[in-house]
Parts: C-alpha cells; structure tokens; sequence
C-alpha cells in the first residue's frame, strides 16, 4: 500500500471506528494490543522484564516501565542496530533539525529522564501516520465543523502554532514534522518560539494572519490581553491548547478573545495522540489505538469516577520502539458514565499537566509566563537536571529550586540558568523582576508524590500592586 492510500485508510478506520461504537473500539484494541505484546517479546527490555511471564498473560500482568529502565536500556528498546541512544543523542544537540526525521524515516523526541540522561522515543512512520489520521479525524475536522472547514480553506488554511522550539520535545516534534499532505500544508503552517518576547510574536501573527492557532495554553491566554487590549486583530476560527492544563480564566479570556472556541489536546513522547477534547470539556481517549490505565500507589486499577495516582500508557501504533506500560505520572480520573456529547471514545480528565501560569505585573500589564517557557529554558544546560522548580515568591520575585546532577558546577550551571532566565523576563517585558536561587531543593508534592513545576505563592491580587 502506497504512502497516501495507507493514510486514507487509517483515517477512514478511524471515523468508522468512532461511528461504530464502544465494542468497534474495544475489538480493534484487543486485536493491536495482541499483536503489539506478541511482536514486543523480540525486544531485549521487553525479554528481560518479562522473563518468566506466560505470552498469552494480560497486559496488566506484565511490569510497567520507569523512566530508568527506558534511559538505562535505550539501546534494548529496539532492533535496529542503527538507533543507539548516543547517536540519537547527538542528532538532538542540533535544534535547527526538530521535527525532521532521523536516518530519513523516525520521528524522534525526547522528555524529562534520570540521572542526566533524557528518555528518548523513536517513532516510526505507520505511527506517524496514526497519529496524524487521528489528529485529523477526531481532532482537526469536529472542532471545526464543516463551516469551520470552510472557512479555514477561505482564508488559505494558515495555523500558527507557538511553541518552545528549542529542543526535540513531544509538540515541536508533532508540529514541525513535514506533513503528510505535502509542500501546500507545510506552507500553510508556521512555528514561532515562544521564548521570544510576546510583542514580537504578535507582530508576526498580524503579518500573517493565520486562521487558526495552536500553542501552550499560557502563550495562548498573552495573546488573547494583547487581542483584548487592541494590540491584536486576529479573525480565527479554532484555537488549540496543547501540553499544559488550561486554566478556566484563561479558557474564558482566549475564547472571548477571539471569538472562536478554544479545544485541549492530550498527547506525551509516549504517544503523540492519547485524546481530544470535546464540546463537554472532557477528553475522549483514542482508545483504538492507545491503551490508558489509572493506577494506584501500588499500581492497581483505580474504578472510573475516582482520580488516579499515576497512569500507564500502551501506545498501539508505534512497532520500532514499543511502549508498553509506561508511567506517565499523570493524574487521571476516568469519567464514569458516557459522556454526553455522544462520542464512545472513554473520557477522562487530566491533573497531571498542572502547572501553573506565574503572573507578573510591569507598567500596568499583566504578563503570565507559560510554564514550559520556563521548564525548557534549562535546554542544555550542563550540570542541570529537568526537575527544578519555579516559584513565584512575592509580586517581583522568581524563586527557583535548581535540580543539580551529581558532581555539576552548580556555581556556573547557576549562572548559566540565571543569564538565560533574566533574558527571558526581559524578552517578557518584566526587566524588574528578581531571580534568585533558593536554598531549598527541589521537592515532590508530598500528598500526590507529584514534583509540580511552577507555582505562585503570592495571592490572586498581590502582583496588581506593581
Ligand atoms: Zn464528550
């Protein structure tokens, strides 16, 4: 089957899946998940972690991954003998290249690791084309509808997409990747970085007067003041929110803003389509092709209705580095009944990804920096792990709770981290604010065990004094 003919199929598998209902759904993901499991058994990780297990055993018998045996074991997550944890590595160290694929045929991201090594994923190209099928099938065309279709084609089909583009993460990786559609599609998009001043990106949104935008839901809510405030005009018709959790204020503002509705996405490195969301607020998990448990401390299944500790996750689609069982330290809560806006996909919500927007005060503006402008400003940073925390600690202070790896520099990675944090103030318009470093280290939510990564320990109203 030809490149074009297998994606016309996958989506078409798609929408017929989602018409046909819950068993259509359930049937397609016991079939993959058996064939996923059986072709999983050739893997050395897999071999070794399952040594012992029945094949015909469920999935719930065999032990989840951690983040460790990924980074320890790269090189046994696979078969070809070309990925090898140290080459994709040094592919990543150039981030002109995100989003391209490596050796000519993998999509490749990285995320948080341990002990200085990030977890890596490759995948490969029928993935790939699940993920894009999916995306646009139970993502891109309901949030339209076929007037928003419509109008979207009118005005050229131009989305802008506002991300941090400074690394192989999951959404550049998503959203820089040439489309399958071709060279038209590829112009009808654009990628700005969001660790560039919230003025210049409204700029070179009004110059190009995309139709739709998609972005962290942080850079989304500064756009939608400078829209508010008269400093942007933009006619859209979606706008997307990926990677963090939207804020109900924020929610409000964005779709007041610009007068379109505002749809979340769900999607890790493990899967870069785990669900969508609908009208009723609720995510709907593609549960054909992903396979989500909430779990307990003790990794038992928690009933629908009740938040879980953390959650597995089974990407079905992806055969050159199976996922099976992967913690994505998400909390999760499956919602009981079926949901009201009729679709038979299983909805969740999600509390993991909640990290909050900090809000600052300069000259009258209200600036809210993305929590994943922060987080991905440690980039490279030798000496510096991805755990650090930031804390806003009165109305002109950062406070930051640096992660060190054992035996760094933590005088000249401070530095580093320092010059690049200041920058990026500056670059936000809050040449004011304080940076300093805090004695204390890092620390995990002692209730949810969850290491939360941004947070404001001043009130609502302090920061309006400035
Ligand atoms: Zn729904």
């Amino acid at each position: 089957m030809g490149r074009r003919a297998a994606l016309l199929f996958l989506a078409s598998d798609a929408l017929r899946a989602r018409a046909a209902g819950q068993e259509a759904i359930t049937m397609r993901q016991r079939r993959r998940l058996a064939d996923l499991l059986a072709w999983s058994r050739r893997f050395p990780l897999y071999r070794r972690l399952w040594a012992g297990i029945p094949s015909d055993a469920g999935l719930e018998a065999l032990p989840p991954v951690t983040k460790a045996d990924w980074v320890h074991a790269f090189d046994e997550t696979v078969l070809d003998p070309h990925v090898r944890y140290e080459a994709l590595w040094r592919h990543m160290q150039d981030v002109s290249r995100v989003g391209e694929p490596w050796l000519g045929r993998y999509s490749v991201c990285r995320s948080s690791g341990v002990s200085g090594k990030k977890s890596l994923f490759v995948a490969d190209q029928g993935s790939m084309d699940v993920c894009w099928s999916l995306w646009l099938t139970r993502a891109w065309l309901p949030w339209l509808g076929p007037g928003g279709a419509v109008r979207l084609a009118r005005r050229g089909g131009r989305v802008a997409a506002m991300i941090a583009t400074n690394g192989h993460y999951a959404s550049a990786a998503l959203i820089r990747r040439p489309s399958p559609m071709g060279s038209i599609a590829n112009a009808r998009s654009a990628t700005l970085s969001i660790h560039k001043p919230v003025g210049r990106i409204a700029r070179a949104l009004a110059h190009w007067r995309p139709a739709a935008i998609v972005g962290y839901p942080t850079i989304l809510d500064q756009l939608a003041v400078e829209q508010l405030e008269g400093r942007l005009s933009l006619d859209l018709v979606l706008a997307v929110s990926v990677s963090e959790w939207v804020e109900p204020a924020a929610r409000a503002r964005i779709e007041a803003a610009f007068g379109c509705p505002l749809r979340d996405s769900y999607a890790a490195s493990e899967s870069l389509a785990i669900g969508f969301e609908c009208p009723e607020g609720w995510l709907h998990v593609n549960a054909d092709w992903v396979v989500l448990e909430p779990v307990d401390e003790s990794l038992r299944p928690v009933p629908p209705g009740e938040a879980s500790h953390t959650t597995l996750v089974t990407n079905l689609a992806n055969h050159v580095q199976p996922v099976v069982r992967h913690d994505l330290g998400d909390r999760i809560t499956v919602r009981p009944e079926p949901c009201s806006c009729g679709t038979p996909l299983p909805a969740v919500r999600v509390e993991g990804r909640r990290n909050d927007a900090l809000v600052f005060h300069h000259a009258g503006r209200r600036v809210a920096l993305a929590p994943l402008g922060l987080i991905t400003l440690v980039g490279s940073i030798p000496g510096i792990a991805m755990g650090s925390q930031y804390v806003q600690t009165d109305a002109r202070t950062l406070s930051v709770r640096v992660a060190f790896l054992p035996g760094a520099d933590e005088a000249g990675a401070w530095a580093e981290l320092e010059r690049r944090l200041r920058a990026h103030l500056r670059a936000h318009g809050l040449p004011d604010v304080d940076v300093v470093r805090s004695p204390i280290p890092p620390r995990r939510d002692p209730r949810t065990g969850k290491l939360i990564k941004t947070w404001s320990e001043v009130g609502i109203h302090a920061g309006a004094a400035s």
